[in-house]
């Protein structure tokens, strides 16, 4: 049996895929490489394609042996979604279809979701627990809100079973040194601030430190890439115990803001790391940190790198070590 991971060339999907193969799973990927890296993969069944391509996905299908998917090929960030919603449902939404179809066309029942906290925009508590209202503030958390429930009818007419995992902010990179993070243009703060450290930006501009909150700026919650690897392998294994579908938000739940992570990643780093107050981005809300009590008591989900100095310290050695990402 083999598991198809789906934007596993990706950052989180990368780390995921070697997390399965160190496990001994059969990894078999799709990805488009348009945002993926074949040199992230440190191994698994490379397939490069689009999700969109029907007849491209029914070879997947056939070629391989495969019981459960996880599902991150998707686009991910919060301003391009702004500007191009189209974008966003065309490869997300429609995107899921086309995969959706395909598993009941070909009889795989078992798909681990790669959701986001963005689902529930501006949170009416901190942290934020499954039962809380869903009112996205971006295009971005709308279409994947509507990926996730596309899968709950999938299961009422079909029976396809999904486990929806729901966080923000992953960073960090794999213990080896071997994978990390490199999106292209990069938009997220911790890559960001490690590039300023490394001199490849002139500066981290803040955007925005006019906030409710204690320092004026944004409050995330942030993961260590591999715990939510280590999350999403969990979800597998309970959907093959035979568990029903349903949804976890992933966190640490506790928050750090935009200029406590500049500060760790000062102390981390060594280097002076300058910062530009520059106004808001659109469609940040103020608040995410994530509850995740029910990721721990029903998958047994244990994050163990939950230190921010560590998260940081990891992202570092792989950005120290590849100063222009995989392309050496
Ligand atoms: N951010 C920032 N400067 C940057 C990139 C991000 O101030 O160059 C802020 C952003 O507004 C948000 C937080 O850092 O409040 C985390 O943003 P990121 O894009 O990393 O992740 P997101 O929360 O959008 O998933």
């Amino acid at each position: 049996m083999a598991v198809l991971v789906t934007g596993g060339a990706g950052y989180i999907g990368s780390h995921t895929v070697a997390a399965l193969l160190e496990r001994g799973e059969e990894v078999v990927i799709v990805d488009n490489l348009q945002q993926g890296h074949k040199e992230a993969l440190l191994g698994g069944k490379l397939y490069v394609g689009d999700l969109r391509d029907a007849a491209f996905m029914d070879s997947v299908f056939q070629e391989n042996d495969i019981d459960a998917i996880i599902h991150f090929a998707a686009n991910s960030l919060v301003g391009e979604s702004m500007t191009q919603p189209g974008k966003y449902y065309h490869n997300n939404v429609y995107g899921t279809l086309c995969l959706l179809e395909k598993m009941n066309q070909h009889g795989v029942g078992k798909i681990v979701f790669s959701s986001t906290a963005a689902t529930y925009g501006e949170p009416e508590n901190v942290p934020i627990d499954e039962y809380d209202r869903t009112l996205p503030t971006n295009a971005y958390g709308e279409t994947k809100l509507s990926m996730e429930k596309m899968m709950k009818w999938f299961d009422v007419a079909h029976g396809i079973k999904s486990i929806s995992l729901r966080y923000f902010n992953a960073a960090g990179a794999h213990e080896s040194g071997r994978i990390g993070e490199d999106h292209r243009p990069e938009t997220h703060l911790v890559p960001i601030v490690l590039e300023a450290a490394l001199g490849k930006r002139p500066h981290i501009a803040v955007f925005g430190d006019d906030y409710d909150t204690a320092d004026g700026t944004c409050i995330r919650d942030y993961i260590h890439v591999s715990d939510l690897a280590d999350a999403h392998i969990l979800a597998v294994d309970r959907l093959r115990g035979g568990a029903d579908s349903s949804i976890y938000n992933l966190g640490n739940g506790k928050g750090f803001s935009v200029k406590e992570v500049i500060e760790i990643a000062r102390a981390v780093t060594g280097k002076e790391i300058p910062a530009v107050i520059q106004p808001r981005r659109s469609g940040d809300p103020a608040v995410l940190v994530a509850s995740s009590q029910r990721a721990r008591s029903e998958l047994g989900w244990n994050p163990r790198r939950d230190k921010l100095e560590d998260i940081i310290e990891s992202a570092w050695k792989w950005h120290v070590a590849h100063p222009n990402g995989y392309q050496e």
